[in-house]
């Protein structure tokens, strides 16, 4: 069931996404999207796939940037980290 107040919810959610996604919210309005996203499938998959996409660029970026030996080096590290 949505209701109307669940939409909206959803377009609140939405249009703070980019600046969720940059740490650029104030704390409450922060927690409102979070709770949101825990209740909310469609927002959550939204967000996770333009979070996704952010860091996707971001990796291109230094890459064009940085030498391969040091890009490898952070690759390694990230590896490292996340198992
Ligand atoms: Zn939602």
């Amino acid at each position: 069931m949505t209701t109307m107040d669940e939409y909206n919810q959803c377009q609140e959610a939405v249009r703070r996404l980019h600046a969720y996604l940059s740490h650029e919210l104030a704390p409450d309005d922060e927690m409102l999207v979070q709770s949101h996203l825990t209740r909310c499938q469609g927002c959550l998959a939204k967000f996770t796939f333009e979070e996704a996409l952010l860091r996707t660029i971001r990796e291109k970026a230094e890459a064009v940037h940085a030498p391969d030996t040091l890009r490898d080096k952070i690759l390694n590290l990230l590896h490292t980290e996340e198992s």
